[in-house]
This record gives structure tokens, sequence and C-alpha cells, in this order.
């Protein structure tokens, strides 16, 4: 069923959640160990994300170096299918932009539609850690909303390969919100200017990425609105953990604390005083989130149910 028709129809706010593929060599087993403590909250949709190839530099007999490529956390689409078939619930991929010709985007997107996934988050994907900006496969895209684009033109039949009749797919479209802007772009703006494109390209929902402050979701989803931007848009939530994500997070993910938490933070001594911290955080973002009627609230796991599971268990 499509993201979309859940939101739809639900009476409340949903839960959803979203999980890393496990690094390779690790079995399935370890996504259900995340997946099965969440289960109580009745999950419509998990998302499962997508991870591109990095490249390492391999020295080989002849003292020389050569640039290898490697997926660290491969199986995405395996892992919607094994999701499917143990919990029957849907499950939605990440499709990124970067590693994929279109003809390559065509062939998963075919793939994923034999599996019966009926959503696909489009997104561009980042930079790979050698290259200094994001660099499209030479027959692949720029944007998301190219991607975007690509998928819609499938949901009306029309593939890269169009001389034989082809049958359009029906995939539901989410793409990626950036309520404190994303990094590379000029000013809010600009992104929104950039966000509607991906909406007016067949995006049907948004997921926002992480943020720390209410008040900034609230003023972004207003300013979608007043940009003619009027689709569901999901708040992301992320339960910060560690010493390290203190600074990690902000960093990596190009997001603020708001003050009333850098200052609890501050506090911390241990890694379990950040946590314990977070969590009191998450609920509160959560109540405030599900008192205002959002349309499901999804917490960003990154491979860890245990802080997800103590905020949703005081909402759902
Ligand atoms: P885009 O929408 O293409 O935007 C990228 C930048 O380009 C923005 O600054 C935008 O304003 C600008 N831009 C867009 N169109 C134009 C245009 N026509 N002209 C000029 N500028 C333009 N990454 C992964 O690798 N795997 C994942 O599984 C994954 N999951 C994610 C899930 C969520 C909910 C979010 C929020 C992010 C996720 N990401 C993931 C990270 C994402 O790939 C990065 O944030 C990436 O840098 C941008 O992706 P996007 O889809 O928002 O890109």
């Amino acid at each position: 069923m499509k993201v979309t028709d859940y939101l739809k129809d639900a009476k409340q706010t949903l839960f959803s959640f979203e999980i890393l593929p496990p690094l390779k060599g690790k079995s399935i087993q370890s996504i259900y160990n995340g997946i099965d403590p969440l289960m109580e909250f009745k999950p419509k949709f998990v998302n499962v994300t997508y991870h591109r190839e990095e490249y390492i530099y391999k020295e080989q007999e002849n003292g020389l170096l050569e640039k290898v490529s490697i997926r660290k956390r491969p199986g995405t689409v395996g892992i919607c299918a094994a999701i499917m078939a143990k919990y029957k619930i849907d499950a939605v991929p990440h499709l990124i932009c970067g590693g994929f010709s279109k003809e390559e985007t065509e062939n998963a997107l075919i793939d994923l539609q034999f599996l019966g996934i009926d959503n696909v988050l489009a997104l561009r994907g980042d930079s790979i850690k050698t290259e200094s900006s994001f660099r499209p496969h030479t027959k692949g895209h720029q944007y998301a909303s190219e991607l975007i684009d690509q998928i819609d033109d499938m949901n009306h039949g029309k593939y890269c390969v169009d001389d034989i009749k082809m049958e359009p797919t029906d995939f539901c479209i989410g793409a990626a919100g950036y309520p404190e802007k994303h990094f590379e772009a000029m000013n809010l703006k600009t992104d929104l200017i950039h966000l509607k494109q991906k909406v007016d390209a067949g995006a049907a929902y948004i997921v926002t990425q992480m943020f720390f402050d209410n008040k900034k979701y609230f003023d972004f989803v207003k300013s979608c609105r007043d940009f003619g931007i009027n689709v569901p848009i999901i708040p992301g939530l992320k339960p910060i953990k560690t010493l390290n994500h203190i600074s990690f997070l902000p960093k990596f993910f190009h997001i603020d604390y708001p003050e009333e938490l850098s200052t609890e933070l501050l506090k911390c001594k241990t890694n379990k005083d950040v946590e314990t911290v977070g969590i009191e955080w998450g609920i509160q973002q959560s109540k405030e989130l599900f008192s205002q009627n959002v349309p499901c609230i999804h917490y960003y796991t990154m491979s860890n149910s245990d802080a997800v599971k103590a905020i949703a268990s005081n909402l759902f």
C-alpha cells in the first residue's frame, strides 16, 4: 500500500522508522533485532537506507596503489523483501542518484515492482569521500528531481528504452526536505524552489531531515504551504545517544541544537548521560508534534532501536 494512503487513512499520528543495512558480513538477524522491539508500535512502513560505494586505495604486490570500490552496507532491496515477508508491512527503499545510470535506475525499479514494493524515497545522495562535491554518474541524474521525473515517467509507462510497449508502474514517491535548509542551498528560499520542483515532478510526500527544535519544523511546513507545496510533510527525529553525537550530528547533518538542549548536553559526562537527555528531549519533541496532529513521526534509528523504543512507548 502507498505511504500516502496510510497517511490518508490514519486516525492519529503514525509511527515509522528507518534502518540501515548491516555492515557487510552481518546476517539479516541483526536487522530483525532492530525491528522486533519496535513492532509493538504498529509501524505501517519501514524505510531502508541506501549506501553507495566508497573508494579505497589498496597496495598491490608491485607497490603501486590500486583504487578499489567497496560497498560496506549492501542489501537495501533484499532487506526490503525480507521485511515485507517476515512482518507483513511495507518497506520503503531509498533510491539515490549517486552511482546509478538512468538504465540501472530503471532496472532497479523494475526489481522493486516485481517484489511488490509500492513506495520509494528518491534522493540525490551525497558525494563520496574522494570527491569534494556531488558528481553524478555520466549517464545518471544530478538532482533528486530528475530521479523523481524518471520514476514518474515510468508511472506513466515511459521508460528509458521506448521502442517497446511498457506497462506503467505505480510507485508512490517520497522526497527529502530540510527544515534548516540543505547545506548546499544558497538559502531557504532556493531550497524551497528545488523542493517544489521535486513535488511538481511527482513526489507525493516529504520526509524531513532530523531537527531538534520543533519550531523549525512548524516554520518549514508553513513556508512550504505558502510556497504551494501541499503534500504531507513527515517530521524526522533522531534521539541523541552518545557523547560523539553531540558534535557529529550537527557536523554531518548540518543541523543546530536549540540552546535548552545544548545546555543539558554540556552537563553530560558519559554516553548514558547523553542517552538520558536524548530520550527525554525526544519524548518532549514527539509529544508536541503528536499534539499538533502531524501525519506521522519518522525516527532515525541508525540501527539502534533502544532509544526510539523508550520514546515511542510514551506515545504510540
Ligand atoms: P536534491 O533535492 O537534489 O538537492 C540537493 C541540493 O541541490 C540542494 O541544495 C538543493 O537545493 C539543490 N538543488 C536541487 N535542484 C536543483 C537545481 N535544479 N538547480 C540547482 N540546485 C538544485 N543519502 C543516502 O546516500 N542514502 C540514503 O538512504 C539517504 N536517506 C535520506 C533520507 C532522508 C529523509 C534525508 C533527509 C536525507 C537522506 N539522505 C540519504 C541524504 C541525502 O542524499 C543528502 O542530504 C543529499 O545531499 C541531498 O539529497 P536530496 O535528495 O535532498 O537532493
